[in-house]
């Protein structure tokens, strides 16, 4: 424990974010890292728990109160060996996690958590400015090939953990570049891109080989996800050249609301305004859909309904309204209930500061045709919630203006059409059946073929990702070698 007194000293210190006016006009990352002077400050209020909450809350059980003193002591290097040894991609759970870890700290019971997530942040910034964030490839290769589809954060977490034990790791993407959603998706002003090529390198230079344009199974996808594919592999043909697989391939499909006028013209899914987004900043090619000026309703209150409000500001909309079904959460958690779980409560994110009114229990009852196939106003109703059930207010329907709306109520399942390609079982959720736990876990049904992430779990977080990535390795890697050296 860096200093005995510092949770009693020191105040919660946030990261800086630039001024709303001025991160609007561009799309790139406005949170400024800790200084190392106040990561130290933030590192001396860990209190060092007999029991560390933090590392049980976070999904990769990062060892948070060793890496918190390093920092305090001024050891760097060792920090980021540490926070290395749980957690293959610091510098994106840095930036985008929720930080579950904060919701279970100890300190958070009457005062202000520890600011965990900043100092992982700053731990890994400051590995990669000092250069020692290195390739560390395998001493000798075993010959075993492993091949792994999808290259979200699962996937290459478990590419890089088999290639560090000497596998021949090949990872297949249908995208035209790597990083899942982490590269199509989450937006640049949240997390910039280079961040994810400059692990790609990392993994190149251990010996991971990338296909980028390739889609695997099944050549069909339901409309409104992201295909650059050029070059198909059957499962079959997969199966046959690889000694193992991951499917690594996220959970695509988005949750659509089937109420009249869905068909109308400026009525998107929400990746298919966010991917050409990423396209038009990485790549310069103009995102066909422009909001300059316009109403903008947003449906649905998660993460990335969150990212479809701060892009739309990005273009200057005239307006952005979100909706969310369900009822206002309280502003503060009841903190005796609930810790040290993840806390209902209302989540007002940096995108939600830059300019957006948010409604609570409402329901979209259908568009209104502008009568030229166009969307021009949504109709909605307001909903009463009682012992988990809604039913409509009679008399409060409403109309708002709404020249684009984007539907961004989550993701219903894995395509199934690549599960089906390898012959793989689904869950009751339509995901890709497979345990965490125990003898066997994360393999499907089928001979050497496992599932990791979003197509096994649902749609979730990056860091969870992270995890199942790692652990699908190690089992993997116990399959292949009949032992491993893996962490769980
Ligand atoms: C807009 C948005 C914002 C989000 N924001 C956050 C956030 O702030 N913090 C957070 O923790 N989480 C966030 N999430 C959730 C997080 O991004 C996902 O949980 C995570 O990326 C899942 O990782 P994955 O590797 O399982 O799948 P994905 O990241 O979805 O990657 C799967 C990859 O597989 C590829 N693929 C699929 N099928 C095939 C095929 N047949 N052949 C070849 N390739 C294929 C896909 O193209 C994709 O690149 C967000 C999600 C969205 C949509
Ligand atoms: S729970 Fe909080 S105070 Fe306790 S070890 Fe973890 S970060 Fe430190």
């Amino acid at each position: 424990m860096g200093k005995p007194t510092g949770f009693m000293e020191f105040e919660r210190l946030s990261e800086a974010y630039e001024p709303v006016e001025q991160r609007l006009k561009h799309y790139k990352e406005f949170v400024q890292t800790l200084s190392d002077d106040d990561a130290k400050v933030q590192g001396a209020r860990c209190m060092d728990c007999g029991i560390p909450f933090c590392n049980n809350g976070c999904p990769v059980n990062n060892i948070i109160p060793d890496w918190n003193d390093l920092v305090y002591k001024g050891n760097w290097k060792q920090a980021l060996d540490v926070l290395h040894s749980t957690n293959n991609f610091p510098d994106f759970t840095g930036r985008i996690c929720p930080a579950p870890c904060e919701a279970a700290c100890t300190l958070g019971i009457n005062a202000a958590p520890v600011g965990i997530k900043s100092i992982e942040h700053a731990i890994i910034d400051k590995g990669w400015e000092m250069g020692w964030v290195v390739p560390q490839p395998p001493k000798s290769k075993t010959g075993k090939k492993v091949a792994v589809v999808g290259s979200g954060p699962a996937g290459l977490a478990a590419a890089q953990q088999l290639a560090r034990v000497g596998h021949d790791v090949t990872v297949f993407e249908k995208s035209d570049r790597l990083g899942g959603l982490l590269a199509y998706g989450i937006p640049d002003f949240k997390m910039e891109k280079t961040l994810v090529d400059r692990r790609v390198a990392q993994m190149e230079a251990e010996g991971v080989t990338f296909k980028t344009k390739v889609i695997v199974g099944d050549k069909s996808l339901p409309a409104g996800i992201n295909n650059d594919a050029k070059e198909f592999v059957s499962a079959g043909e997969l199966t046959a050249a690889f000694d193992a697989v991951i499917l690594a391939a996220g959970s695509e499909v988005p949750r659509d609301l089937p109420v009249p006028g869905r068909e109308l013209k400026g009525i998107y899914a929400a990746l298919e305004f966010l991917i050409p987004q990423n396209k038009e900043v990485q790549q310069g090619k103009a995102n066909p859909i422009n909001v300059k000026g316009k109403h903008v309703i947003v449906i649905g209150g998660g993460d990335t309904g969150s990212d479809c409000v701060g892009t739309s500001n990005r273009h200057g909309a005239a307006s952005v309204t979100q909706f969310e079904l369900m009822p206002m959460p309280p502003e503060q958690e009841d903190k005796p209930m609930v810790w040290p779980y993840w806390p209902y409560k209302l989540r007002t994110s940096s995108s939600h500061d830059e300019g957006c009114t948010r409604d609570f229990a409402v329901a979209t009852k259908g568009f209104v045709d502008d009568g030229k196939g166009n969307v021009k106003a949504l109709k909605a109703v307001r909903l009463d919630w009682k012992d988990g059930k809604m039913t409509e207010v009679a008399g409060s329907e409403f109309e708002l203006p709404c020249d684009n709306a984007f539907l961004a109520m989550g993701f219903t399942n894995p395509v199934g059409s690549l599960l089906d390609a390898f012959g793989v079982e689904k869950d009751a959720r339509q995901s890709a059946k497979a345990t965490t736990d125990g003898e066997g876990c994360y393999r499907t049904n089928v001979d050497k073929v496992f599932a990791a992430g979003d197509v096994r779990r649902g749609q979730s977080l990056v860091v969870w990702a992270i995890r199942e990535g790692r652990q699908a390795a190690r089992e993997v890697d116990a399959f292949l070698m009949g032992t491993t050296t893996l962490p769980r």
